[in-house]
């Protein structure tokens, strides 16, 4: 007896190693979470609640409810004069992981080469592999503030590449993509018929006014763009499992088809309440990205405090990616010591892909209070290595 090749393929992810690792001490500070720690607002939950106390508790339709499907219809008009059916361009799904995973099962055949983007969200590499698809990594280097060089794409891609996966604002760099790289990826997608999985679900978590951008508004685009999105970060609604894909109605028909034999729909009561999220006031997340906004300035400041660490301020998500090569440690062991010497637990560069070597992702979705002991001790960490070098 064995596991299928492509499921015994997938490694566990470092991020829960490290995780495990830390629940061995007593008392760590923690900036591995890869998740608000808000918890969704009160009209939020009173609108999962009504629904479960109305019965509203049975199987959706598989592309979700029809009023939380013209609800993300109407918020993509809002936020970025796009036009989605909402009978066919719009599926709603488990969570963004849904979404993404039921696209890659939609479009990829067992060869077919799917573009990420390095340091990655650990999640696309797995999903690609159990559509037996081979990911191919174009790595995004920090002089280009994380962003995909164009010429970089142009020579990953072959006859081969059916997809190019993109996330911004990205997990784990927080870079965000500008309007000119945009343009440049829309142009290779259309010279080689790819179709791109934009990957926005952290699209309102972004810093110093800046106006978001998705790749599905440039022209030909929306033909050839899923655009995958959730309530998890925006709205504090991890554990609610709830996102969505929009796109050709030929890959969302798939999608939804897809969904009837995984998950059926997103569980009913959790649409009531993402429902709730869209078109009830939006005060809370404007609140969220405020505090967000706060620490990110702290940590950030304090990270360049650190000699051997040097950290350009994300433009989104929650995350600092800190440059730590100076200090002359791997990220894992750079990770591992800091854990064992100062019980601080950070995700290593490297959780992200070989790209990620020589930095550290720090998640500011913890209170200050954390932010400023834990950089303490990062920083009392590194004196230390500097002072042994
Ligand atoms: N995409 C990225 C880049 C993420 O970081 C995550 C979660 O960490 C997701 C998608 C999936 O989010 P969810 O399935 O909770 O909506």
């Amino acid at each position: 007896m064995e596991l299928s090749k492509s499921a015994g393929s997938i490694k566990h992810s470092a991020i829960r190693r490290m995780f495990n690792k830390a629940m061995q001490y007593d008392h760590v500070i923690s900036f591995t979470l890869g998740e608000p720690d808000f918890t969704a607002s009160p009209n939020v939950v009173e609108a999962g609640c009504e629904a479960i106390r109305e019965g509203k508790t049975k199987y959706s339709a598989n592309a979700g409810i029809v009023p939380l499907r013209e609800a993300v219809a109407a918020s993509l008009k809002r936020d970025m004069d796009m036009e989605y059916d909402p009978a066919t361009e719009i599926s709603i799904t488990t969570g963004g992981m849904g979404a993404l995973f039921l696209t890659l099962k939609s479009l990829v055949n067992p060869g077919d080469e799917v573009i990420i983007c390095e340091p990655y969200w650990t999640n696309y590499v797995q999903q690609v592999q159990m559509c037996d698809g081979v990911p191919v990594f174009v790595v995004c280097r920090e002089d280009n503030d994380f962003m995909l060089d164009l010429k970089d794409l142009e020579n990953a891609v072959t006859d081969k590449t059916k997809v190019l996966i993109i996330n911004s604002p990205s997990n784990p760099t927080g870079s965000v993509l500008d309007e000119a790289t945009l343009s440049g990826i829309a142009e290779i997608a259309k010279a080689h018929d790819l179709v791109v999985i934009s990957d926005e679900v952290y699209k309102t978590i972004v810093y110093d006014g800046l106006k978001y951008k998705s790749i599905s508004q440039f022209p030909g685009m929306k033909e050839r763009t899923v655009v995958v999105n959730s309530f998890s970060k925006g709205y504090a609604m991890t554990g609610w499992r709830v996102g969505y894909a929009a796109g050709p109605d030929w890959i969302i028909d798939c999608v939804t088809k897809l969904q009837e034999d995984v998950a059926a729909c997103a569980a009913m009561p959790c649409q009531y309440a993402a429902l709730e999220a869209l078109t009830g006031s939006q005060e809370f997340n404007h609140y969220m990205v405020e505090k967000y906004a706060e620490r990110r300035k702290v940590m950030v400041e304090k990270l360049n405090e650190i000699p051997g660490v040097s950290c350009k301020a994300p433009k989104g998500t929650f995350y600092a990616f800190a440059n730590i090569k100076e200090l002359g440690l791997g990220s894992q062991d750079f990770a591992d010591k800091l854990l064992e010497e100062k019980q601080v637990v950070v995700v290593p560069g490297t959780a992200f892909g070989e790209g990620g070597e020589g930095y550290i992702r720090l998640s500011y979705a913890t209170d200050m209070k954390n932010i400023v002991e834990g950089l303490k001790l990062i920083g009392e960490f590194a004196t230390e290595l500097m002072n042994s070098k």
